[in-house]
């Protein structure tokens, strides 16, 4: 009797708009430059055949991982034994209609802040310097200095896991602080955004005004995921971790930057347990100070093994 075709044969039958690849290691495709190989990866070249990937992963039954932009997750070293389906320049570009874009899910967010600018169109232009995706940025609810992209979404399009399209009006989308719990469901292909007409200049001198303070206030010089942690009620991440004193402090290649202790950067060849054990010392020692349980914004993917836990 004939049994399961392996996974690679299951999502080879997708055809030539897939490529399919395997053991590319994940900490070259993502920003802290930390994590093992992906099993087998799944490299959509067009929107259409990402329902038919995700049919061909259910019926392989190994576990899922969409990767954007990869600025927002840490992965551990012994990677990722499922699919990762990247979305990324495989899946990019935008159509201008107006002062409404249409922009796959793999456009780098920054270069659709910078076209949209130089069209006079506001209402992105605070999130410049937000590096990823715009599929990571819609999932994540991404933004900064009083813009958030959920705030301009018309709507979103995308598969969802068993392989059906949905499309989903942004108003229909909760979406919150660093959520979007409606986009949970699956694999965000495209977006259509609103701005509003501007003047382009301004916008310019907007974008070179953020851009400077993040590479004042930001320690841009090293891998990073960004902000680790979520903002608590009325306070900064950043200023309890200055205030318990942990500026600065390492395990490992992994340091609690001392320049926004909001993040936790690789500076030495840091593996993933010695950020993930960094940051089980960050939590427990900011609870004990202040009784303020910090949860995380990075994405952990992957297995963090007993011995990573934070022992003291
Ligand atoms: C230096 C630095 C500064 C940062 N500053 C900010 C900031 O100011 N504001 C802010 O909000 N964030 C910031 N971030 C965090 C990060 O850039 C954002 O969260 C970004 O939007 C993530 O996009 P990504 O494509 O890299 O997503 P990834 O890291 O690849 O993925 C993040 C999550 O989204 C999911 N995902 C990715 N693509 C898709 C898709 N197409 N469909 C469905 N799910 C998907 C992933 O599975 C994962 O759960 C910063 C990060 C860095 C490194």
């Amino acid at each position: 009797m004939k049994g399961k075709p392996p996974p690679i044969e299951t999502l080879s039958a997708c055809g030539t708009d897939v490529t399919i690849a395997t053991d590319h290691v994940i900490g070259d495709f993502v920003s802290y430059g930390i994590g093992g190989p992906g099993r087998l990866w799944a490299i959509p070249k067009t929107e259409a055949v990402v329902g038919c990937l995700l049919q061909a992963i259910r019926l392989s039954g190994l576990p899922l991982f969409i990767l954007g932009g990869g600025t927002n997750v840490l992965v551990s070293d012994r990677g990722w034994s499922g699919v990762v389906l990247h979305i990324a320049d495989n899946l990019s570009g935008w159509r201008f209609a107006g002062s409404q874009v249409t922009v796959r899910a793999g456009t780098l967010l920054m270069e659709l802040v910078q076209a949209s600018v130089d069209r006079g169109l506001a209402g992105i232009e605070s999130m410049a310097g937000i590096p990823g995706t715009v599929g990571g940025a819609l999932r994540m609810n991404a933004g900064a200095f009083g813009q958030e992209i959920g705030a301009v979404t018309v709507s979103v399009s995308g598969y969802r896991f068993n392989g059906d399209p949905f499309t989903a009006a942004g108003a229909d989308i909760q979406f919150g602080y660093r959520c979007a719990p409606e986009l949970e469901g699956g694999v965000i292909t495209s977006a259509t955004l609103l701005l509003e007409p501007g003047r382009a200049q301004p916008l310019q001198h907007r974008v070179a005004e953020v851009l400077s303070r993040r590479a004042a206030r930001q320690p841009l010089e090293y891998p990073s995921c960004g902000s680790v942690f979520k903002r608590p009620p009325g306070d900064y991440a950043g200023r309890l971790i200055e205030a318990a004193g942990l500026k600065g402090y390492r395990i490992g290649g992994a340091e609690v930057s001392s320049k926004h202790a909001g993040f936790i950067v690789n500076t030495n060849k840091a593996t993933a347990c010695d950020v993930y054990r960094l940051i089980g010392r960050v939590q427990a020692t900011v609870k004990e100070r202040f009784g303020v349980q910090l949860e995380t914004e990075v994405k952990l993917i992957g297995d963090f093994p007993a011995d990573c836990s934070d022992a003291g």
